[in-house]
Parts: C-alpha cells; structure tokens; sequence
C-alpha cells in the first residue's frame, strides 16, 4: 500500500504545490521524504512574529515552507494551536514562486514582526482553493495517521473516532455500520459505534429513506438546520446540549455500501465551496481505507481460523495460549485450559462416512462454542481434538465447564446422509490451570495426559491434571 505521502509527493500533474498541516512528528516525515526525493536540504529557521514562527526548506527542486502556529482556515473546522503549516512543492516554477514568498518573510519580520502574517493572509486568501486545499490537507493527514489497516475491533473506532474528532471538531461522531461483524466480530446487525468525548450520547435516527438516499447519492451531504430535516429525529436534549447540524458522509466501496459516517455540530454549519470537495476526499479515502482493512481482516481470519469448523486454528491457538498465559502472569489470574477429543471417531468415519465425520466435527465445534462464554478462546487443535482457554478460570471450575460440553456433546444426535441412522459421539477432555505451569507447553502436556488418563480409563469422562486432584 502506498503511504498517502508518497501519492503527493508524486501527483505534481494535478495539483502544482499542496498545503499540509501536520503536527510536529510529521515534520520529521516530511524532511524524509524530502531526503528521499533527493533533496538536499537547507533549513533557515526564521523567528518571525509572537503570533507565528516560519521556517524555509529549500533547495533548486523544492521548498518546503513551515508556519507554526496558525490559524488559516475561517471555515468551521477550525484548527488546532499546535499545528504547522507546510508546503511542499516538487514543481520548479511553484517552489521558485514559493520561496520568494516566503524568502520574503525574514527580511520584513525584521522591521516589523506582524507583517509576515497579514502578508501570508493577503497571499492565502486572494490562493483561491486555499480553504479546501487547507481541509484537505488535514484530511490527508488524519487518514495518514489511520493507514494502519491491520487493526479490529474497538481500537480501529477509537482511531478513527479520535481522528476525526481532531480533523473536523464534531460534537458527535457515529459510524453506523451495515456489517459491524466484519470489523468488530461479534457486534450484530444494525450496531452503530457513537463517540461524543466522554458526554452522554445523543440519539439521532436517521429514516431509512433518508438512509437509501445517502447511499444512492453515494456524496456528502451536509444539513445545515436540523430542526428542519424531517428525516433526523434527534432525541430531546436541553436547549444548549442540541445538535443544531451535521454532516452524513456514505462509505461505500464498488457497489456495496457499508455504512455512514455521521458527524454532529451544536453550531450551524456553514460550508465553505471547497469543504465539500475536502470532505468528499476524506469519505473516499476512508471507505478505501475501511473495505482495505475489512480485507485485510478477512485473510487474517482465514489464516487463522479452520474452515471446517469455524475454530481457531492450532498455530492460532499456540499464538494465544502464550499470549494469555503472559497475561495470567501479569495480572496475576487462573487461567484454565481444556483438551478435548472425540471417542472412537474412526470408527464412527468407518461407518457413517468422512462426510458424515465431518459433520459431526462442524456441529461439536459448534456446541462448544454454545457452552463456553464470548471471551473463552475456542480452537481446533488437530483433527478431531479441541484445545479451550478460559481466562481467570480454575482448574475446578474448568472441570465443570469441560463436564457440561461433555454432556453436551453426548445429547447430540446425528442423522447420516439417508435420513436412515442416526449417530451419535462422545467426547473424553483433560483439564488443568496456570497454577503450577512454567509455560504455556507445560499446561497443553497436563492436559494431555489428564486426556489420555481418560483414554485408558473408558472414554466419556472429564479428568483433572495430576497435581489438581483433591487430595
Ligand atoms: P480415541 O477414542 O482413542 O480418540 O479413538 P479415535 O478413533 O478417535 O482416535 P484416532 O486417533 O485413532 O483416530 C482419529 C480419527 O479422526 C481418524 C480420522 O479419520 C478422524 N479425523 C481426523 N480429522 C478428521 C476430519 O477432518 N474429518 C473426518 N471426517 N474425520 C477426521
Ligand atoms: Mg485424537
Ligand atoms: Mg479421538
């Protein structure tokens, strides 16, 4: 993937010069990539005014010029006090005209140290696009900071939710989602992420016509008054607390939409001709992003989940018994592993068939899975053998959880392809904790031997690792 950088640093054909605003560990990107374009680079740090602090970077093919603190945009995006201003430009023309202007500074900060301001104001302003090339350029750097696409769950919103918050300051940020399940596993149909910086959160429903009108105009929408968008209904609040407007912004990518981007103002919005060009940036870019890393997750997935019973897989499995046994470690907790494995399973294959084998093999996964809770980590650990980890569990509770898939397991019945017989199977399981383990090996070897105790002992049991027993 290439960085949102490298793309500016090479697109010169569209655009002459970009404006970015970044913050000061960006600065140390920029002179990179400037030294990566072969630049050698001059840094004239120029004290300028109270108000700002200017710096010049230059040489024949290039200028970078950075402004710092500044506050240029007058739309309602307003930017924050620690940023920098930079220019860059890779075209000869642009950065002569470019460093002219800004060369111009330190000579005139000399005897008057507000000049350079209002120069750079006059010369900003009269830069037609100024103002979404400004918003764009933040819009660029927030999606730059989220071009991690190797992240799930709660922190991607929490990313996000904190990008945007700094980028375009709403008071309420929801990203309803059409698949939450595919960034957040678990999170069922119709769940919408909400973030309002710690307040309570205001509910806003949207109807779904306006919902299918979003998607279908697949553009940002802005609404400028709520109070007279028949299509928002937002829950009462005191007069101060109200959403006054917001801005919906559809991600969709190819032909599947998969979910809005809703962001929510206590002011009036008043956009500037270029935030809808700047914001349309922002909502392409991060539904790119977002179908990136649902991809991403999705092959993540699949190397790590078995696909004939939706269980982790054994290397997966190995990847958390560690992971969660460090952690046991830290916090100091029980952690419980089970092993389980099917009785006589061959000779089940033997007489209902591999496929009805496999049958049973998805379906045991299955009951497992519906005995255990959520955050017990489920894995296939070879054919038919399954490994458990139960976080801040004992062995004797442990014991009790294996007992009950046990059961479980035998109550199932299994119907063979003729509709004729019906099979049925059992399961033996070892069962140990952290207690006494050194590593997380040693617990998987307890467990084993607890399983195979069992074994040698008639099938259909659950045992506990020698050292747990009660005597
Ligand atoms: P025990 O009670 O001692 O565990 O007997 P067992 O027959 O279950 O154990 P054994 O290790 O002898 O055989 C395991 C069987 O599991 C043999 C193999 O055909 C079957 N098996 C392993 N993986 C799969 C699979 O993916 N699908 C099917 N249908 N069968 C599988
Ligand atoms: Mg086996
Ligand atoms: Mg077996």
């Amino acid at each position: 993937m290439d960085s949102i950088f490298q793309r500016i640093s090479h697109s010169a054909g569209a655009d002459h010069w970009r404006l970015f605003r970044v913050v000061s560990a960006q600065y140390n990107r920029l002179t990179s990539l400037l030294n990566t374009l072969n630049c050698t680079i001059g840094a004239i740090p120029v004290e300028s005014s109270l108000l700002m602090r200017t710096s010049v970077i230059s040489d024949d093919r290039a200028v970078m010029g950075i402004i710092e603190p500044a506050a240029l945009s007058p739309s309602p995006f307003y930017l924050r006090p620690e940023s920098f201003c930079i220019a860059y430009t890779d075209d000869p023309e642009a950065a002569s005209e470019y460093r002219d202007l800004l060369g111009w500074i330190p000579e005139t900060s000399a005897k008057n140290p507000l000049e350079p301001v209002s120069l750079l104001w006059m010369v900003l302003q009269t830069e037609e696009r100024m103002a979404w090339l400004d918003l764009e350029c933040q819009v660029l750097r927030a999606l730059q900071a989220l071009g991690q696409p190797n992240i799930e769950g709660e922190p991607l919103f929490v990313n996000l939710g904190r990008n945007l918050r700094d980028l375009l300051s709403p008071d309420q940020i929801e990203f309803q989602m059409e698949s939450p399940g595919d960034f957040w596993p678990g999170r069922p149909a119709g769940w919408t992420w909400v973030e309002c910086g710690g307040r309570e959160p205001i509910r806003a429903f949207v109807t779904p016509r306006l919902q299918r009108l979003v998607y279908r105009r697949e553009r940002v929408m802005f609404i400028e008054d709520l109070a007279t968008a028949s299509d928002i209904q937002i829950e009462s609040a005191t007069h101060e607390q109200q959403f006054r407007s917001c801005i919906l912004l559809p991600l969709v990518c190819g032909a599947e939409p998969f979910g809005t981007l809703r962001l929510f103002y206590r002011t009036p919005l008043t956009p500037l001709p270029g935030d809808v060009e700047a914001l349309e940036l922002l909502r392409r870019e991060l539904s790119v992003l977002m179908d990136r890393g649902r991809t991403h997750l999705l092959m993540q997935r699949m190397a790590t989940v078995d696909g004939l019973t939706n269980l982790f897989n054994h290397r997966f499995f190995l990847d958390q018994a560690r992971t969660e046994f460090q952690r046991a470690l830290r916090y100091q907790k029980r952690m419980a592993l089970i092993m389980i494995d099917i009785d006589d399973f061959k000779h089940y294959n033997d007489t209902y068939g591999h496929l009805a084998g496999d049958r049973v093999l998805a379906e045991t996964a299955r009951t497992i899975r519906g005995v255990v809770r959520d955050i017990d980590f489920v894995a296939r650990y070879g054919g038919e053998e399954f490994a458990l980890i139960l976080p801040e569990v004992d062995a004797q509770n442990g014991l009790v959880v294996a007992e009950k898939i046990r059961a479980s397991v035998e109550s199932l019945r299994f119907i063979s392809d003729d509709g004729e017989a019906v099979g049925s199977i059992t399961v033996s399981c070892g069962v140990t904790d952290n207690a006494e383990a050194s590593a997380p090996e040693d617990m998987i070897k307890r467990a084993d031997d607890a399983l195979y105790w069992v074994k040698r002992h008639g099938r259909n049991l659950v045992q506990l690792a020698s050292g747990h027993h009660d005597d």
